[in-house]
């Protein structure tokens, strides 16, 4: 079987052996290297071709034997090919993914200004195919002529892309830039697809300007790769495809409800059905405080427990894949909601109020769950994509499963 990878300096988190294990049948493994290992590496390797990422793009072009044109007008390379006689050939394939992140809704924009936010290894491929296919562009960099703080120069901007790492951990939650100051925005582009919906997209969503990730860009330039590296022509559908399944697998899938609802039921229901990590938030709480929650209102008081809530909302929803059980209350915190957004799909589990039960939740027992249930059901509504009526978690776990491919 042929040998492939990825080399880079940090790769734990890479999507890209899943992607190629959906591309082709070889083998493709993570190479992480220090920059004293790179050049050995490249010399060595017995691998038929691999990947290069940050931040060594630009590193191997000198250790390549020819440059395809993409990878010289781009000024990087991502893909090296082993050549006939030795040495590698040196490729861009970011061109071939950001083409097609591009040509899914870049007609309408043709001819517009598009800002690119960034001047780092993605920006420049970017700014290549922008200039391939004719859109003005102008780049925002912290220290260039164009930057954070003249942005009113470009409120005629039509399309904006980030090519920054601003919006991924450990600053998910942050933006690079406010959508309202571009009023002729009618399309947004972050090249970021982890978290899947960042900051800027949420945004995006909320003034309902067509947006998108970089995950379908990724899956294209993986699919490229595939090509030079087996001499094969894989079906056009088949980068969309994998960025369908890819994202079935990462996204989350957060349960929210009225305390007692059977969050944790169904999640251990799901878990049972998918394989997939739960995470509970009240759990994570537990062992963050090192006591039982109604200790923690008893002691500190419910602002302490919100508090300690979101740290845990947000350490779970950092992971992918996985099944958040929310507490109850988790609605009751504005800044719940983005972290929820940001990697999949929130739903809400409905039981007839009688039957909820209160032992050890502290406020059901206090106010009570009509109470409860008044000041929150707009919440839970506003923040849920689909409501599932939990008669018998079994069965709602199924429906889940099945509705969103799980
Ligand atoms: P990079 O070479 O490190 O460059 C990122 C650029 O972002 C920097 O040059 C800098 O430009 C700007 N930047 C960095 N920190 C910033 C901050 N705190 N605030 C504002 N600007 C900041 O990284 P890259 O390889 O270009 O990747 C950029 C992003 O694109 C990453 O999130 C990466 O995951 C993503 N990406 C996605 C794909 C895909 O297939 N979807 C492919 C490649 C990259 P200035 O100094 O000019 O401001």
């Amino acid at each position: 079987m042929d040998r492939y990878g990825l080399i880079g300096r940090k790769l734990g988190h890479s999507f890209s052996p899943q992607i190629h294990a959906l591309i082709g049948d070889y083998e493709y493994k993570l190479y992480p290297l220090e920059p004293e290992e790179l050049s050995d590496f490249v010399e060595n390797t017995e691998l038929s071709g691999f990947n290069v990422t940050i931040p060594y793009k630009r590193d191997v072009m000198g250790l390549c034997r020819r440059l395809s044109p993409q990878a010289q007008a781009i000024g990087s390379v991502n893909t090296m090919v082993r050549l006939p006689g030795g040495g590698f050939l040196g490729d861009n394939t970011d061109w071939d993914g950001f083409l097609r992140l591009l040509s899914e809704d870049g007609a309408a924009i043709k001819g517009k200004k598009a800002l690119v936010l960034g001047s780092g290894g993605a920006s420049l491929a970017v700014c290549a195919v922008l200039g391939h296919v004719g859109i003005p562009y102008v780049v925002v960099s912290r220290n260039g002529d164009n930057h954070y703080g003249n942005l009113d120069r470009h409120r005629d901007a039509a399309l904006i892309i980030n090519a920054t790492p601003v919006g991924m951990a450990p600053n998910c939650g942050a933006s690079p830039v406010d959508l309202r100051q571009f009023p002729a925005c009618g399309l947004v582009l972050d090249l970021i697809y982890n978290p899947a919906q960042t900051a800027l997209l949420q945004q995006a969503r909320a003034l309902s300007i067509p947006a998108r990730n970089g995950l379908l860009m990724l899956a294209a330039q993986a699919v490229r790769a595939g090509e030079l590296f087996t001499g094969q022509s894989f079906s056009p559908g088949l980068a969309q495809e994998i960025a369908d399944k890819v994202e079935a697998r990462t996204r989350n899938v957060t349960l929210i409800g009225m305390p007692g609802c059977g969050k944790t039921t169904v999640a251990q229901k799901l878990v049972a059905l998918t394989g997939r990590l739960v995470l509970d938030t009240d759990e994570l709480v537990r062992q963050a405080a090192g006591m039982e929650i109604p200790a923690i209102f008893a002691q500190y008081g419910e602002e302490h427990f919100r508090k300690l809530e979101t740290q845990a909302l947000r350490q779970a929803e950092g992971e992918t894949g996985v099944i958040v059980a929310a507490g109850g209350g988790v609605v009751t915190r504005p800044e719940n909601l983005p972290i929820i957004r940001q990697n999949g799909v929130c739903l809400l589990l409905e039981r007839p109020l009688p039957t909820l039960a209160v032992d050890g939740r502290p406020l059901s027992g206090e106010r009570g769950v009509q109470t409860l249930w008044r000041e929150r059901e707009s919440l839970y509504r506003a923040w849920s994509d689909k409501s599932y009526i939990n008669a018998e978690p079994g069965k709602t776990a199924l429906a889940i499963k099945e509705e969103w491919k799980l």
